[in-house]
């Protein structure tokens, strides 16, 4: 008998729905809609026919569909013929879904769990060398040497609690993070190198750790150097807003070697003693929530991501959405190359089984139906694809004249995609109608492809490995300009082409021959014949001719016929007699010239274009 599946008991984290648009609505007097409103939609809100709107329109030479999306400008003169007052809402941004889906709420049963801790600073003040000397100091002590990998985040045993260390270090992934409004650490450690003292990014690394409200500590570096003075780096640090708890403050400062392994322990105690207070808590009987911290395309298992659980649990086989992304949670491993089953609040773990790849910084949340996960995704692509489309139209009206050349970029890493772009933006320096629409690791998907073919882009993948064969065929079916290399200096080649291809072409008078005419005869019905011989080159019936008289030239005139002997030819060439008469100007005599050119149509070199621009 086939086993029953187990009611998964865990609550739902979020309904999706409440962040999708909401349907629109007409309440005392007052229509409310956010984003767009289709005709069909208009009409049955504000209860009226579907043709009334189309009439009045098409009265003002406007042709609207009924599942067109109206303008706003349209929708306020319709309904204000009804004395319906508008308010068009937006849709909820990124930063209003991501607090929405990191609050925890107090009245459910939490657990205590770990602090999650990044390290910023300036460059070279020794941010890789704690993280690696923290993680190796774990590793002998716990692993005795085990194997491990890179997943971007990593856990320490400390006495009392476990540490959950981000370890891309670098502002990068902070950054990216807070730019979408959510915040995956508890404590920033700011390093400062002790024979450096405060430097920019030490600066922006204050700003932006103060801005995310999370806890300081300092870790003052390098103390092993001869010859530093801390005094007077903690001096330029109470300038910038941090004062040690020693001189009153309110900020940890350690002072440490991190290449020396000093003081690294006094450096857990402190983050351990934080943690106490910030009370850190978190439910673990919900469907799981938290951010991407790490993601890439991996040739074998496809998208890659390290997902840090900051809420419930996340199990093996969840349903889980990502943005516009969705799947379902195939292999799941620590960054002890273990295989887990589960992982629980400020757990890092790496997974695979998204359809897409992820941006660092996006939210995840498990749903416990493919259809919930399928309707969000299906909406934050339509959604997707609007916004863009808004950004192209706006772009045309900006342009003028000039033509946009669209690009849609896809590359195994970050770090292809940067190049990727670089390789295009290089023209954009000279071609102004040069725009990337969108970028993303991952494979190229059904969401770039409707993208493609609503804004005429072309997509450019680099280092992706083969496309499927569904969307090879898409791509050829929808007719899209497709460039896929795995050798960067291809894939410039080929942009190349296509900003050749998109060139305007030029069209150019070339001199191909000249004759002197030797004797005129006339001819009832044609008029005046010119009988020549050829002096060079050759003359085709549909050149373009100069008549040279008497040191003048009459220029672009026409053959009308060409005529070797009797006959009606399209060309002559060589040092033969032959007899021709000119469209138009017939006043021809013995002695005069005749130069025949022909229009060649070009397109202009890619340094004749970057020249022109
Ligand atoms: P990051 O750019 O902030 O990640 O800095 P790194 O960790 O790469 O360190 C930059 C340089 O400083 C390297 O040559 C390290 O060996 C050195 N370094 C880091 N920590 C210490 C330390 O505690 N003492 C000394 N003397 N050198 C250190």
């Amino acid at each position: 008998m086939a086993k029953k599946k187990k009611k998964d008991k865990r609550k739902r984290t979020i309904k999706l729905a409440t962040l999708q648009l909401q349907k629109p609505i007409l309440k005392d007097g007052v229509l409310i809609y956010q984003g767009n409103i289709t005709l069909r939609d208009l009409a049955t809100t504000i209860k009226v026919k579907d043709f009334e709107i189309i009439k009045h329109f098409f009265m003002k030479g406007e042709k609207l569909l009924v599942n067109g999306v109206m303008n706003n400008q349209q929708v306020v003169e319709f309904c204000n013929l009804y004395n319906i007052k508008v308010k068009i809402t937006e849709p909820l941004s990124d930063e209003e879904i991501a607090k929405i889906m990191l609050t925890i709420d107090d009245s459910e049963d939490l657990v205590e769990r770990s602090p999650i801790v990044s390290i910023l600073g300036h460059v070279d003040h020794g941010k890789t060398t704690l993280l690696d000397t923290i993680r190796k100091t774990s590793i002998v002590e716990k692993e005795k040497g085990g194997i491990t990998q890179h997943i971007g985040a990593y856990i320490v045993e400390g006495s009392t609690t476990n540490i959950t260390f981000i370890d891309t270090p670098g502002h990068e992934a902070f950054i990216q993070m807070r730019r979408r409004g959510a915040s995956a650490t508890d404590i920033s450690i700011i390093v400062v190198a002790a024979d450096d003292g405060v430097k920019p990014q030490t600066i922006e690394a204050i700003k932006h750790a103060k801005e995310a409200k999370v806890a300081i500590i300092v870790a003052i570096n390098k103390i092993d150097k001869p010859d530093i003075n801390i005094e007077k780096i903690k001096y330029e640090l109470v300038d910038h807003g941090l004062t040690p708890e020693e001189w009153g403050g309110d900020i940890p400062f350690v002072e440490i070697s991190a290449k020396e392994n000093k003081n690294i322990d006094i450096l857990i105690e402190t983050i351990e003693i934080i943690s106490k207070v910030l009370d850190l808590k978190a439910a673990i009987d919900k469907m799981p929530s938290g951010i991407v911290i790490e993601s890439h395309l991996d040739s074998h298992l496809g998208s890659i991501a390290t997902l840090l659980v900051q809420n419930g649990t996340l199990k093996h086989g969840d349903i889980i959405v990502v943005g516009h992304i969705m799947g379902k949670v195939r292999q799941m491993v620590d960054e002890n190359k273990k295989v887990k089953q589960v992982a629980l609040p400020s757990e890092p773990i790496r997974i695979s089984g998204l359809k897409d790849t992820p941006h660092v910084g996006d939210l995840f949340v498990g749903v416990h139906t493919e259809k919930e996960a399928k309707e969000f995704t299906e909406y934050k692509k339509a959604l997707y694809i609007s916004r863009k489309k808004g950004m192209f139209s706006k772009l045309i009206t900006q342009s003028g004249n000039k033509k946009i050349l669209n690009f849609i970029l896809r590359a195994d890493t970050q770090g292809s995609l940067e190049v990727t772009k670089n390789v295009i933006m290089k023209y954009k320096l000279k071609f102004q109608h040069i725009n990337i629409l969108s970028m993303h690791v991952g494979k190229i998907t059904q969401t770039d492809l409707d993208l493609a073919n609503s804004t005429k882009a072309t997509i450019v993948a680099f280092h992706i490995g083969a496309v499927s064969k569904e969307i090879f065929s898409k791509i050829k079916m929808m007719k899209i300009k497709l460039i896929q290399e795995d050798v960067i200096y291809r894939i410039q080649e080929e942009v190349e082409n296509i900003i050749l291809e998109t060139a305007d072409e030029k069209i150019l008078v070339e001199k191909i021959g000249k004759a002197e005419i030797k004797k005129v005869f006339s001819s009832s019905h044609i008029g005046k014949i010119a009988g020549c011989v050829l002096l060079n080159g050759k003359v085709t019936k549909n050149a373009l001719c100069s008549l040279e008289k008497n040191n003048k030239v009459i220029e672009n005139l026409e053959i009308i016929s060409l005529k070797r002997y009797k006959d009606e030819v399209k060309e002559i060439s060589g040092g033969k007699d032959f007899g021709l008469v000119l469209k138009g100007e017939q006043n021809y005599e013995p002695g005069d010239f005749i130069t025949f050119y022909q229009k060649v149509k070009t397109r202009p070199t890619l340094k004749e274009l970057l020249l022109s621009e």
